[in-house]
């Protein structure tokens, strides 16, 4: 059995349905069971209506919901399902559904985590039983189940997390026995609900995210990421045209290039398959002879694998001559972050100074305040991370050297290398993020070496 996942530009229209409905169907011998995002650009749009109608824009919210609408039932028609009664009337349900909550925030004038959630899942609520509805009607036994009832989740929010027991007893009696009667189950990504029931999401880009938890609670042999580029690139093709394909990389290289900025895959998507050993690959829906990506344990070790980029990082640095060095004071400091549930990227010390990145700001005013309990604090916005990821970074002798080289005068706020030798993280001012990309990559994959 695989999970293959398909994402927004996957589903995008109905063309794009349909290379997706034959891509499942050409891997019916290795029992896939499909996760799909929504349509290409609705969470947005989603998101864009819920907050609009909290401020009282209820006019725009339902134009909004009017235009999705159309799309969907649009989209239904051209893949020639739209005779099929039970997905227009469910489509329609879902959108008079929308409707009342978008009432709802405009009466409220407030949009909760909680609220927003139940809006932002609908993109995946529509776009299962659309796919599940082109699936059957190319002769694939697909069948929509509901991924609220498979991906039990915790409360927070907007970035719940996957409880991994309760899934793989859900997995057991929603998924499993449609795999093996031959169906192929297909569920939303992204959305998941709580012990009591409410609707959830994973946070954005989470879809990758629901395809491993359910790819690890099921022991699939595989996990397919399909998207629209090619696999995973040396670094994103929108900043760097000339990135190539990357065919086999590693677990940790691959988590570490997510997590710094590599959309391609949500961050979390990598430690489910680690946990079971699955190996993760990803696929280009609009070519789908390519090689793709091949992501497992095993793949040489290279000192540079790939590059990465993120903006919109905020450094926070504590100097204190005196407190630094007393013993604790490390962990009171880091105390704050975790009590402020801000998570912290990159990390520089000295004797007399701690610096981090943060790339969560909601918390900062409350961070920075009890921080200034350490000692003088000073937050520094407009920063972006570069970083540099390989295996064979931290053993390499002349690896740091060609990268500080390659950067030329573009000035450097911090710099840090992962204990782990996998990871050298650059801090720049966000103007240049995309330029030190390009420098970095043209010095370590455009020239002869
Ligand atoms: P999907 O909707 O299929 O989940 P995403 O937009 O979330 O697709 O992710 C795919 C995009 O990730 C690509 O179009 C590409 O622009 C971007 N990207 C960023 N870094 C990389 C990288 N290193 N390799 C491949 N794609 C990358
Ligand atoms: N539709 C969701 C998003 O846009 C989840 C995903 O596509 O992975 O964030
Ligand atoms: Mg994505």
């Amino acid at each position: 059995m695989i999970v293959a996942k398909f994402g927004g530009t996957s589903v995008g229209d109905a063309e794009a349905i349909g290379r997706t409905a034959a891509i499942v169907r050409g891997r019916l011998d290795r029992q896939p069971v499909v996760v799909t995002s929504a349509l290409a650009g609705t969470t947005n749009r989603l998101i864009e209506l819920a907050q609009a109608a909290a401020k009282g824009d209820l006019i725009v919210a339902l134009t909004v919901i009017e235009e999705l609408r159309a799309r969907h039932l649009a989209t239904i028609d051209a893949l020639g399902v739209g005779d099929d009664a039970e997905l227009v009337t469910d489509t329609g349900a879902l959108f008079d559904e929308l409707a009342h909550l978008a009432e709802a925030l405009s009466v409220l004038g407030d949009v909760t985590a909680r609220s927003l959630d139940a809006v932002s899942a609908m993109g995946e609520r529509l776009s299962a039983p659309i796919v599940a509805a082109a699936l059957a009607r190319i002769g694939v036994p697909a069948v929509f189940v509901d991924a609220r009832k498979v991906m039990a989740t915790t409360d927070d929010h907007g970035r719940a997390e996957p409880r991994a027991d309760e899934i793989a007893v859900a997995c057991r009696t929603h998924v499993l026995p449609l795999v093996r009667a031959g169906k192929v189950p297909v569920l939303g990504g992204y959305i998941g609900a709580t012990a009591a029931g409410v609707t959830t999401t994973l946070g954005r880009g989470g879809s990758d995210y629901s395809a491993s938890i359910f790819g690890a609670a099921m022991d699939a042999e595989a996990i397919e990421i399909w998207t629209d580029v090619d696999g995973m690139l040396t670094a994103d093709p929108r900043v760097v045209p000339q990135a190539r394909l990357i065919e086999h990389i590693r677990f940790d290289e691959a988590a570490e290039l997510a997590s710094f900025g590599a959309k391609v895959l949500h961050p979390s998507t990598i430690a489910p398959a680690v946990r079971k050993g699955i190996p993760v690959f990803i696929f280009n829906s609009r070519n789908a002879a390519g090689r793709g990506t091949k992501i497992t344990f095993d793949a040489p070790r290279l000192p540079v694998r790939a590059i990465a980029g993120k903006s919109k990082t905020v450094v926070v640095r504590v100097r204190s001559p005196r407190m630094l060095a007393a013993p604790g004071t490390m962990r009171a400091i880091f105390e704050v972050f975790e009590r402020n549930r801000t998570s912290v990227d990159v990390v520089a010390t000295s004797e007399v100074s701690v610096s981090v990145t943060l790339d969560d700001v909601q918390h900062l005013d409350a961070v920075v305040a009890q921080l200034s309990a350490y000692g003088d604090v000073a937050v520094e916005r407009g920063r972006g991370i570069v970083a540099l990821v390989g295996a064979g970074l931290g053993e390499s002798t002349v690896t740091m050297a060609r990268a500080l080289t390659a950067l030329g005068d573009l000035r450097l706020h911090m710099v840090s290398l992962s204990a782990t030798g996998i990871n050298l993280t650059l801090i720049v001012d966000d103007a240049v993020v995309h330029e030190a990309m390009r420098r970095l990559h043209a010095a370590f994959f455009e020239e002869a070496a």
